[in-house]
């Protein structure tokens, strides 16, 4: 096998409330050899919500510490909250693992200006209608929380058209096959596979 022992790095995209969450944990769990990327935030924890596994929930201090100390490898504010992926996090990649960034279309952006070898999928619900009542059934936001997550829905959307994967989540199944398809295939990708032995070692004579 000449698998490059670096791992790959995925990050997917979504309005708050495609179900992105559920996708991606679900494909964690089928598929081996990748892990989610835990991030920090300032927001405060849903019911549902476990530190250590869902975020690092922190301060906006420790988030700003962290910040100068040049901890995170992106950051942004979503609906007024401060969410970054911890660079420590990235160490997986190194030890031959693939990693998903869930992340929004901001820290997305940066991360493609960082890693040209990255895959960018964004997970996309099937309506606004059904967005919506996405929103209001998972409870733990108010009504304010969710108007302005609806709000930036819109503008996240229009951010769909530079990601290379589009998955439309309107069967849960279905959209984790799909997005477990995407992993796989990119592990059978040729130049990630030969990598530069391509035309080297393994190139063909015909002669
Ligand atoms: P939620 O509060 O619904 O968990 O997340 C709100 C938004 O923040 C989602 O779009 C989510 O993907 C994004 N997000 C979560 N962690 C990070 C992060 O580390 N960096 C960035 N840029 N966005 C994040």
């Amino acid at each position: 096998m000449v698998r490059e022992e670096r791992g790959i790095l995925f990050v997917v995209s979504a309005p708050s409330g495609a179900g992105k969450t559920t996708l991606v944990r679900n494909v964690i769990s089928q598929v081996p050899g990748v892990s989610l990327s835990v991030s920090c935030t300032t927001r405060t924890p849903r019911p549902s919500e476990h530190e250590g596994v869902d975020y690092f929930f922190i301060t906006p201090e420790e988030f700003n510490a962290m910040e100068r100390a040049g901890k995170f490898i992106e950051w942004a504010k979503v609906h007024g909250d401060l969410y970054g992926t911890p660079r420590a996090n990235l160490e997986k990649l190194r030890h031959g693992e693939d990693l998903v960034l869930e992340i929004d279309t901001q820290g997305a952006k940066r991360i493609s200006e960082a890693f040209d070898d990255g895959v960018f999928i964004f997970i996309l619900p099937p309506s606004l209608e059904v967005l919506k009542g996405r929103l209001k059934d998972r409870g733990g936001d108010s009504e304010g929380a969710i108007q302005a997550r609806l709000h930036n829905a819109q503008k996240e959307l229009d951010q769909k058209v530079w990601y290379d994967y589009i998955v439309v989540n309107e069967k849960i199944e279905e959209a984790t096959r799909a997005l477990a398809s995407i992993i796989l295939a990119e592990r059978c990708k040729t130049t990630r596979l030969l990598g530069e032995k391509i035309g080297g070692t393994y190139g063909a004579d015909n002669g």
